[in-house]
């Protein structure tokens, strides 16, 4: 219930429409209740030979209503379905703009499958948030009280005794109906969701799974979801269908009591008979107002399960805090990391321990280390995708959490180890970086990155995910993308790791040789690789979240240290002979 105000609160502004849309509803249903009334007072008038004139007022009666009610249900379809998707576009941007500051770190968290359900399935079940939920009860009691009037305007016995049945429409069927779908509409959301991960997950490791033999297993499970689901739907559907029965169980006998409190009453001649068929069938005509009551039960479930849902995202802190008024982004482009430490959430070791290094404007520095020794870390700090838990980074000597994330992105450019290539063509994977460069600048970056080829084949299918494309091909199109971007700074995360020897070789000559406008670029490659170390200027060697050794390849070397020890290895000579083959 806490769910649905709070989302009763994010549409604020509609309240006047809803509450114009119920109205209009209100005023369909009493048009309706008016025509049958009248009508029952023409027939039950007519029976006695009345004249003419004395039929005049329900004549006029039958008239009204008949038009009324055909225009005001048009009219509130017009206002209620505006309504609606104005509260749609609503609920649609505020999830949005809530979300976007958690990425990408806080949504790691959430499988793709589950994340899609959540911003499609659960903001199309608050679709039904106005007409189901909360147009259906405003409406009944507007009727409600209207019937009231009405009937305690002959007497007021007959009010209470409708009030009891209309009580027991309101809120018996429907305490009795969410009482027996309780958990239904969660459960078959969950099962919805769980299906929608597997799917993603068996149409993306397809290959996978028929390699392993795996396929046939996957599409079992895929089975059983998809029947757990039905099942779920064909109970809440046999519950849901029994309202109307139920609802029209409960008008009959509203009949019978009125008609036996009325009946002593028009013998005393209390009431004038002629009104005994506008009372009935007044009563009958009321309960069309409470056959959606039900319903709306079960949408308020289904509506405060989404919005929980989606509650726990928004509720997500962002992992970095964005500055209100952020501070201009500096000249200088130097980097510092001072003292910084770093762990992941849920996690007990340091992914980085008190790390401090500078590097100067356009220093080519390389990050080595074995594999989960912290490198790609640094680089999350530096681009503002965590936070550090101490200490501090500092660009051009300006701390980093006082700048525009974005203007640090625009800044530093980044090949990841985690290349994304959309389902696209080339050129449009490539104009993702500049989306207006011209044909020649494609050119050149694909010649630069060492992809030739490619310049050829602009308007070509990358394939699902890049697929189409050789791992190598997938990460020279992102080392093209980052010299397209053309920023002061660029980093390299294992970016050559998939490359042959001779093209990494060629494509980092490249890079080394990049200028910017006025002076070189400042370079950072993180690498697990120890090639052409000689051609950088500083060398930081990284082991367990901490900064063991920096300086050159050669001083590293005659250190004898870990950088040694890792060099020997790789290269598969001895330490004696470690100097002289350097
Ligand atoms: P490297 O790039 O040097 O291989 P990383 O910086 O990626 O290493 O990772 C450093 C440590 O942090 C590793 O132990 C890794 O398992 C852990 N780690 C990396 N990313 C996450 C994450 N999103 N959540 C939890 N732990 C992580
Ligand atoms: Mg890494």
């Amino acid at each position: 219930m806490r769910e649905i105000i709070r989302l009763l609160r994010i549409v604020r502004p509609y309240y006047w429409w809803m509450l114009f849309a119920a109205f209009l509803g209100f005023a369909t249903i009493g048009s309706g209740i008016g025509l049958l009334i009248s009508s029952a007072y023409i027939l039950a008038k007519a029976a006695l030979h009345p004249s003419f004139q004395e039929l005049q007022l329900g004549i006029a009666g039958v008239r009204l209503f008949g038009v009324a009610r055909g225009v005001l249900r048009y009219i509130e379809r017009l206002v209620s379905h505006n309504t609606t998707f104005k509260i749609l576009s609503r609920l649609r941007v505020w999830f949005y703009k809530s979300v976007e500051p958690l990425a990408p770190a806080r949504l790691l968290q959430y499988k793709s499958g589950d994340l899609l359900q959540r911003i499609t399935g659960d903001i199309d079940t608050l679709e039904n948030l106005y007409a189901r939920v909360v147009a259906p009860p405003l409406t009944a009691v507007m009727i409600s009280v209207l019937l009231w009037v009405f009937m305690g305007s002959f007497s007021i016995t007959f009010s209470i005794v409708l009030f009891c049945f209309h009580a027991a429409a309101a809120a018996g069927i429907p305490f009795l109906t969410g009482y027996l779908n309780r958990g239904t509409a969660s459960q078959i959301s969950a099962t919805q969701t769980e299906l929608q991960t597997k799917t993603l997950d068996c149409i993306q490791g397809i290959g996978d799974l028929m390699l392993f033999n795996r396929l046939d297993e996957h599409v079992k499970t895929l089975h059983a979801l998809k029947s757990r689901e039905l099942k779920l739907q064909r109970k809440q559907a046999l519950i849901q269908r029994s309202h109307e029965s139920l609802t029209g169980l409960l008008m009959n006998a509203a009949v019978f009591a009125l008609l036996w409190v009325l009946a002593p009453q028009v013998s005393t001649g209390a009431v004038n008979g002629v009104y005994t068929a506008v009372i009935i069938i007044a009563v009958m005509a009321s309960f069309e107002a409470f056959l959606p009551l039900p319903d709306a039960v079960q949408h308020l479930e289904a509506n405060a399960t989404a919005g929980k849902r989606l509650f726990e995202i928004v509720d997500a802190q962002p992992a970095v805090t964005v500055p209100e008024s952020p501070e201009p982004f500096p000249e200088s482009h130097s980097i510092r990391f001072q003292n910084v430490s770093f762990s992941y959430p849920g996690t007990y070791s340091a992914a980085l321990s008190n790390i401090s290094f500078t590097v100067a404007e356009g220093e080519k520095i390389a990050i080595v280390g074995p594999s989960g020794a912290g490198k790609s870390t640094i680089t999350s700090l530096l681009l503002r995708f965590w936070e550090p838990l101490q200490g501090s980074i500092s660009i051009g000597d300006r701390n980093i959490d006082r700048l525009d994330p974005e203007a640090i992105r625009t800044n530093i450019g980044l090949v990841s180890q985690k290349t994304y290539l959309f389902g696209e063509t080339i050129r449009k994977n490539l104009l993702l970086a500049k989306p207006d460069a011209s044909d020649g600048e494609l050119k050149d970056a694909l010649k630069s990155a060492g992809l030739e080829s490619f310049a050829a084949r602009l308007d070509q299918w990358a394939g699902q995910h890049g697929m189409n494309l050789s791992g190598g091909e997938r990460q020279r199109m992102a080392i093209a993308r980052v010299l397209l971007q053309d920023t002061p700074v660029i980093i390299l995360d294992e970016a050559t790791a998939n490359l042959d020897i001779i093209t990494g070789k060629s494509v980092m000559q490249q890079l080394l040789k990049l200028r910017g406008k006025e002076q070189a670029k400042t370079l950072l490659v993180i690498t697990h690789r120890l090639k052409d170390m000689a051609q950088f200027d500083r060398i930081l060697v990284l082991d367990n979240g901490e900064i063991r050794e920096q300086g050159s390849h050669h001083d590293l070397l005659k250190n004898g240290g870990l950088y040694a020890s890792m060099w020997s290895l790789q290269h598969r000579i001895s330490p004696p002979e470690l100097i002289n083959n350097s």
